[in-house]
C-alpha cells in the first residue's frame, strides 16, 4: 500500500525561501518526488517542526539519516529544506533527505576536537548589529567578515543607535568600518525609529532572503527585528543567560516570517554566535603550555630545537605529555593557516574596494 502524499504545493513555499533554482535541482536529479518537500523552522531535542506547502508538521529523522550523518554537525538544522513522509499510522513525520544546502552557519567551538557546531542553513544574509556608542569594534567586524565568508552567506552590517550620536560622529563611524568591510553595505540608523530601520534594511526584506542577526548583547537586535516585524515579538532588554534550552525551543519559533516576505531565523546560539579569534581559545585550552612557553630562552621560540627551550625541557623530564604537545602543535598550524588565509581575504576584499572607489 502507497502512502497518501499530499500535493506538494511549491508556491506556497515561495515565502519561506523556496526558489526556481531549488525545484531546478530536483528536476535534474530526474526522480519522481515521492515525499512532501518543507523547511525547517524549529529544531527541538531530536524532533523538529517543518514547514510545508499545507502548513506545519512535527518530525523525526529517519534512522539511517541519523546513522549516515555521523556527527551531530551534520544533522538537520533550522533553514534546512527537507523531504519528509508519513506512514499511514504515524502521528510523526520522518526526514528522509536534507537537500543540499547553499550556506551554512557554523559556530567554531575554538580550541579543540568538537567538530564545529551548524548553527543554521540556508541563510541568505547575516547582518552584524553594532552599537555606534558602546560595542563600536572594528576588531569585531573583520571576524565577522571572515564568518561571513566562511558561511557563503552575503554580509550586512547596522551600525545601531545612531540617535545617540552627532551626524560627524555617525560619519566619522562609518569611515573606520570602511576598510574592514569593503563592499559590505553598512546602514547606520536608529531601531528606535522602525520606519528608518525598515527603509535602510529595505533590501534585504523581500521574500526569498533568509536573514540572521548576531552581535552583542544590548547593540538592539531585538529592537530592530520588532521594528522589522512591525510589532512586539521579542521582549528587548532581556537576560539571555535565564533562558533555559528547553523552554527556548517550547516557546519560540526560530523562524519567522516579515510582512515584507523575508524569513529571519533568530535564537539565543546564533545571536551570541562569538566573533572570537581561535587564538584566544588555543592559549586557554593549552594553558600549561603557554605558561611553559614563557620560560624559553627565546622569546620567538618553535619548541623544536632550540637551546633553552622550556617546553622540550618539560617533555624530557616527563612533566608534559608528548601527546599533549603534538595535539598542541597541530592545531597551532591550523590557526595559523586561518590567519593568513583570513588576512588574505581581508586584504583582498580592501583591494576590491580600494577598485572600486578609483573606478567612481
Ligand atoms: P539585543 O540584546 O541586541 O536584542 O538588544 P535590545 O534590542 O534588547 O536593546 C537593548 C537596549 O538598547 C534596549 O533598552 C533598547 O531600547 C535600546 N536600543 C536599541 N536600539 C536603540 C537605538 O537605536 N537607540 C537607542 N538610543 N537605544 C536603542
Ligand atoms: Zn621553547
Amino acid at each position: 500500500m502507497t502512502p497518501p502524499i499530499p500535493e506538494n504545493d511549491f508556491t506556497a513555499l515561495e515565502v519561506y525561501g523556496w526558489d526556481a533554482g531549488r525545484a531546478r535541482e530536483l528536476a535534474k536529479q530526474g526522480r519522481r518526488l515521492d515525499g512532501v518537500v518543507g523547511r525547517i523552522v524549529v529544531r527541538h531535542k531530536g524532533l523538529y517542526t517543518v514547514r510545508t506547502g499545507a502548513g506545519e508538521v512535527l518530525a523525526r529523522i529517519k534512522g539511517y539519516l541519523r546513522y549516515q550523518a555521523g556527527t551531530f554537525a551534520e544533522l538537520p538544522v533550522v533553514g534546512d529544506w527537507v523531504v519528509l513522509t508519513k506512514k499511514p499510522h504515524d502521528d510523526l513525520w520522518r526526514i528522509r533527505e536534507v537537500l543540499e544546502r547553499r550556506t551554512v552557519l557554523r559556530r567554531k567551538v575554538p580550541g579543540l576536537r568538537s567538530a564545529p557546531q551548524v548553527l543554521a542553513a540556508n541563510v541568505t544574509t547575516v547582518v552584524l548589529v553594532m552599537g555606534l556608542t558602546e560595542d563600536f569594534s572594528v576588531r569585531r567586524l573583520e571576524r565577522f567578515m571572515v564568518l561571513v565568508h566562511e558561511s557563503g552567506a552575503q554580509g550586512f552590517v547596522v551600525l545601531n543607535k545612531a540617535d545617540l550620536l552627532t551626524a560627524d560622529e555617525v560619519a566619522q563611524a562609518v569611515e573606520q568600518v570602511r576598510v574592514a568591510t569593503g563592499e559590505i553595505t553598512v546602514a547606520t540608523l536608529s531601531a528606535l525609529d522602525g520606519e528608518s530601520a525598515r527603509s535602510a534594511l529595505a533590501p534585504l526584506l523581500c521574500a526569498g532572503e533568509t536573514l540572521v542577526f548576531v552581535g552583542s548583547s544590548g547593540v538592539g537586535k531585538s529592537t530592530l527585528i520588532n521594528a522589522l516585524l512591525g510589532e512586539e515579538r521579542f521582549r528587548t532588554g532581556e537576560v539571555r543567560e535565564s533562558d533555559g534550552r528547553g523552554r527556548h525551543t517550547t516557546t519560540v519559533r526560530e523562524m519567522v516570517r516579515l510582512p515584507q516576505g523575508a524569513v529571519v531565523i533568530d535564537s539565543p546560539g546564533i545571536r551570541e554566535i562569538q566573533l572570537v579569534d581561535a587564538d584566544a581559545g588555543l592559549v586557554d585550552a593549552f594553558a600549561e603550555i603557554a605558561e611553559l612557553a614563557r620560560g624559553c630562552r627565546f622569546r620567538n621560540c618553535t619548541h623544536t630545537e632550540e637551546p633553552g627551550c622550556a617546553v622540550l625541557e618539560a617533555i624530557e623530564s616527563g612533566a608534559l605529555d608528548p601527546a599533549r604537545f603534538d595535539s598542541f602543535r597541530q592545531l597551532q598550524s591550523e590557526t595559523d593557516i586561518q590567519r593568513r588565509r583570513r588576512a588574505e581575504w581581508i586584504e583582498s576584499q580592501k583591494r576590491a574596494f580600494r577598485q572600486m572607489k578609483k573606478r567612481r
